[in-house]
């Protein structure tokens, strides 16, 4: 199974630094990686990165949509626009659109199948609190979010869809779940899959950890077998620690 390494640059970058990131990729040999690459940029630099990246092996997504298609729903991006402006992934139910933006399980599925409708591929973001961490209710939060995203969907298959863990607490704060964490936590998660859908289906759903995935850690994460791949925020934002994170990918996956 083909490793998926997303970097979510969230609000940052602009035309120019996202010119200098491609060719810095491009000359660190982006093309050549074994991983399959996406870049979540800001909805204003996906015309200019799709074009850009295409011959740097790299694809990109939007990082939120709104499930309807067009209308009076000022500020919103529909996924037909996503499309349209060349994405082909798009994030669903990231910590940040949940916890600052109040996202819910119901919007965050919304979002999840008009996307997937439409035809894009997406990445289903799940995770605990530190609060739901501490008080041991970290099982019972993703289940809740895995299942309430993925049961009935008509449009999901392995090939259109992956599951981020990412555990709230790890995400910009240097902490990141130990890698035995990471791993106990995407098989429990890969069993809920199994569950909801089919063996076959978990088996070949990718499952990526994000949270303060950084050049230094990357090997050890990357390594476990239930983990294809990472969302990575901070460290995607320089060509030299993505590129550096790329290379951590074992080759035997
Ligand atoms: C993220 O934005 O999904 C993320 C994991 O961020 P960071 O790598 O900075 O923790």
């Amino acid at each position: 199974m083909k490793q998926i390494i997303g970097g979510n640059w969230k609000m940052n970058g602009s035309r120019l630094i996202a010119l200098e990131f491609l060719s810095e990729m491009k000359r660190l040999g982006s093309g050549s990686v074994s991983s399959e690459i996406i870049l979540f940029p800001p909805f204003t630099l996906i015309p200019l990165m799709t074009d850009a990246a295409a011959d740097a092996g790299i694809e990109t997504g939007g990082q939120d949509l709104f499930w309807l298609e067009k209308g009076a729903f000022t500020g919103e991006i529909s996924p037909a626009m996503l499309a349209d402006a060349g994405a082909t992934w798009f994030l669903a139910g990231h910590s940040e659109r949940r916890h600052v933006f109040g996202e819910t399980d119901e919007v965050v599925r919304k979002k999840l199948e008009a996307g997937l409708e439409t035809g894009l591929r997406g990445i289903l973001c799940v995770g605990e609190l530190i609060d739901e961490r501490e008080a041991g209710r970290t099982e019972e939060v993703v289940k809740r979010q895995v299942e309430f995203a993925l049961k009935d969907q008509k449009c999901v298959s392995p090939e259109n869809f992956v599951i981020a863990y990412e555990p709230v607490w790890a995400i910009g704060t240097g902490l990141t779940a130990t890698p035995d964490e990471a791993e106990r936590m995407h098989s429990l998660i890969r069993e809920w899959v199994a569950g909801i859908m089919s063996n076959d289906f978990a088996d070949n759903t990718r499952i990526q950890y994000g949270g303060s995935v950084k050049p230094d850690n990357a090997a050890e994460i990357l390594s476990r077998p239930s983990v294809n791949g990472a969302l990575v925020g901070g460290a995607s934002l320089k060509a030299g620690s993505f590129m550096d994170i790329l290379r951590a990918v074992p080759l035997r996956k």
